[in-house]
């Protein structure tokens, strides 16, 4: 962040505001975990902040500090729009561009003159904040959130709750410490959020111990389901509305499975191909390792986006129809997939 955004907020932060904190569609740890530290970091200091979320998140979310207070526009967009309309402020979290937000939302955000302020750590972020931090190389959007508190010289402010937060979405985001963008400072921010009373050894149970019997056979069945392609070092999985709803599926249930065909022996590239009926969509999860960019792959191919080794995007045609399409897109890549 530059030292004149670094002013820039501290002015706008002088007097007490009106704060709405906004993170992605279909958010993750991440983006709870960083708008609900930014939200208790905020109240601190006098103002009134709210966070509405576009829609609902899966129930191992749900216990994170303040999670009750979230604002759902999806299913309460009166007093959601209301809030947007009323707020001084807005903080994006965790997303680069106002389509992340979903269409309906994305036009109340367009059309409010609320200063706009972005945190995030996705590539390639559109240009709608007057206040931007932005930093591709970080490995979470509550890595951010932490810095943030700190350039404004608060991080004395940090306590229990508000290191909770952040865990979260710092160890989500980093598959528990493993993925690439994990450098020893983050493992320092860890240390001191430990320090401020962030309980590791819980919140891991909270957010991978709260497994449904359900879910584990859906995990099954995505198993079961799972196809690699050997010579371009590509693995994927297929999971049909008809699976889905035969396991009982409910949001989240599938988070993470797509890393296990990624930690095949070998392969570099993993998709999932998600059947949505109600959306008429099929969600598609792209990993990878190495320098293989799957945001690139899906901004060319999938209406999505993310980072170099974790990207999403959706296709329109049927699942079988979208997976052929996957195939015979790949054979464009056999130079950068083979190697
Ligand atoms: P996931 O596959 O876990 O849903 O998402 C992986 C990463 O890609 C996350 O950082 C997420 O925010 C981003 N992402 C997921 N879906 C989309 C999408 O449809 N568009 C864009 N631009 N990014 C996405
Ligand atoms: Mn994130």
């Amino acid at each position: 962040m530059t030292n004149e955004t670094i002013d820039g907020i501290k002015a706008l932060l002088n007097t007490p505001k009106q704060i709405a904190i906004i993170p992605h569609k279909n958010p993750d740890g991440d983006a709870i975990g960083s708008t609900l530290a930014l939200f208790h970091y905020l109240n601190t200091l006098g103002h009134s902040c709210t966070v509405i979320a576009p829609n609902d998140y899966p129930n191992f979310l749900k216990w994170i500090p303040g999670e009750a207070s979230i604002l759902k526009f999806e299913s309460d967009s009166e007093n959601a729009t209301n809030l947007l309309n009323k707020a001084e402020v807005i903080f994006t979290l965790d997303f680069n561009s106002l389509s992340r937000v979903g269409d309906d939302m994305g036009s109340v955000l367009e059309q409010t003159d609320a200063i706009k302020v972005m945190i995030d750590h996705h590539q390639q972020p559109d240009d709608y904040a007057k206040y931007m931090y932005s930093d591709v190389s970080m490995s979470s959007t509550c890595e951010m959130v932490y810095n943030f508190i700190d350039f404004l010289g608060d991080s004395d402010k940090i306590d229990a709750t508000i290191a909770t937060c952040l865990y979260v979405g710092i160890m989500t985001d980093t598959g528990s410490f493993r993925f690439p963008a994990t450098t020893e400072k983050t493992h320092r921010v860890i240390a001191h959020l430990i320090e401020k009373g962030a309980d590791n050894s819980e919140i891991h149970n909270n957010i991978y111990d709260t497994n449904s019997y359900s879910r584990l056979q859906l995990l099954g069945c995505a198993l079961q389901n799972l196809k690699v392609i050997p010579e371009l070092k590509t693995a994927y999985i297929t999971l049909s509305q008809n699976e889905l709803d035969q396991f009982k599926f409910k949001k989240g249930d599938t988070e993470g499975f797509v890393n296990y065909a990624l930690s095949l022996e070998g392969i570099i590239f993993a998709a999932i191909f998600i059947e949505n009926k109600q959306d008429d969509i099929i969600k598609i999860s792209l990993r990878s390792k190495g320098d293989f960019s799957v945001n690139e792959f899906s901004r060319a191919h999938f209406s999505g986006g993310g980072h170099t080794n974790a990207a999403g995007g959706k296709s329109d045609l049927n699942l079988q129809d979208t997976v052929d399409n996957f195939i015979s897109i790949l054979d464009a890549y056999k130079s950068d997939l083979s190697q």
